[in-house]
């Protein structure tokens, strides 16, 4: 099992009885079920607010027992399966209730702001309650990949290259990152409400789930490669009027005659909708939205790649 450094000073943790020790500067770590508390002070926001878990296990490796993985959250799963291989260590940042399958393909480390949703993950390794801004608390080269989903857009942009460098360093050579993350969207349908009603755009879209990181698709690829990454696929997803059903609730609010339309297609989210309508949505992003500008995007997903020194 990976043992976490110091955040301060990054220097190795000793074990003891209540907890990790620092020997450079003091300081103790407490490990609280399971989980190795590195904050001075509990997040206000994200505390207990995300708890999410995916929970799907396929039967067998095999494609048609596998193939949920490529339906579920966006195919990040799917994506990380095909990118990483069995055995890898893999840190998740801002892991929420993690993905069950990473508990058992890989080496896991959870990383996330939140106490209360490590705690309920005993199928990652290791569980370390830390800011990735500060400090992933790992050793360098000491993992394969650095996954995330739906986090990258709640990192403000003056943050990002110090995270992409903290991912840099605890990578090994040739260690991969895969992110799938929301972005500042030129879609068609959405750039509609937007430019009419920005206030309520940013209140909906942005504030309300503390999404300070909205960035156009090129503009995060950019922040990539000047971390010294090379991004080796990214997918822009949602670039057409279907959109997920939390984007419809979303625009149901904007008050127009489209209102109620959005209110019932907000339904899509639940049964007996969801899996068609996800299925179908999976199916235009893969095969339709490729050809379609990349600012229409309203989520990416990225994999890149450490270059050598
Ligand atoms: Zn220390």
């Amino acid at each position: 099992m990976l043992s976490p450094i110091c955040p301060h000073d990054r220097h190795a943790l000793s074990e003891n009885e209540s907890g990790l020790s620092c020997a450079e500067c003091g300081r103790q770590y407490p490990i609280q079920d399971g989980v190795v508390c590195t904050l001075d002070h509990p997040d206000d926001f994200y505390e207990g607010a995300y708890e999410n878990q995916t929970r799907f296990l396929p039967r067998s490796e095999k494609p048609w027992h596998a193939w949920p993985l490529w339906l579920i959250n966006g195919g990040y799963p799917w994506t990380v399966r095909h990118f990483v291989p069995p055995g890898a260590t893999v840190v998740e940042l801002g892991c929420a209730g993690g993905v069950r399958y990473f508990g058992q393909r890989y080496h896991m480390v959870g990383c996330d702001l939140s106490f209360l949703s490590l705690k309920k993950m005993e199928f990652y390794e290791r569980r370390i309650q830390a800011d990735a801004a500060a400090c992933i608390p790992l050793p360098d080269n000491s993992v394969d990949a650095v996954v995330s989903s739906y986090f990258w857009e709640h990192i403000p942009p003056s943050l990002k290259p110090h995270i992409l460098q903290e991912s840099r360093r605890i990578l090994r050579p040739g260690g991969k990152i895969v992110f799938l993350y929301d972005v500042e969207t030129e879609n068609p349908l959405i750039r509609r409400y937007k430019y009419n009603n920005h206030p309520l755009y940013n209140k909906l879209f942005i504030e309300g789930d503390g999404h300070l990181g909205y960035q156009r698709p090129l503009e995060n690829l950019a922040l990539f490669e000047e971390a010294g990454f090379r991004v080796v696929k990214h997918q822009g997803m949602e670039k057409t009027w279907l959109q997920s059903p939390s984007a419809y609730t979303k625009l149901a609010q904007f008050g127009t005659v489209g209102n109620r339309l959005f209110a019932w297609a907000s339904r899509l989210g639940q049964q007996p909708f969801f899996y068609p309508y996800t299925a179908f949505m999976r199916l235009v992003d893969t095969l339709i939205c490729p050809w379609l500008p990349a600012d229409w995007a309203r989520m990416d997903l990225v994999v890149c790649k450490k270059e050598d020194e």
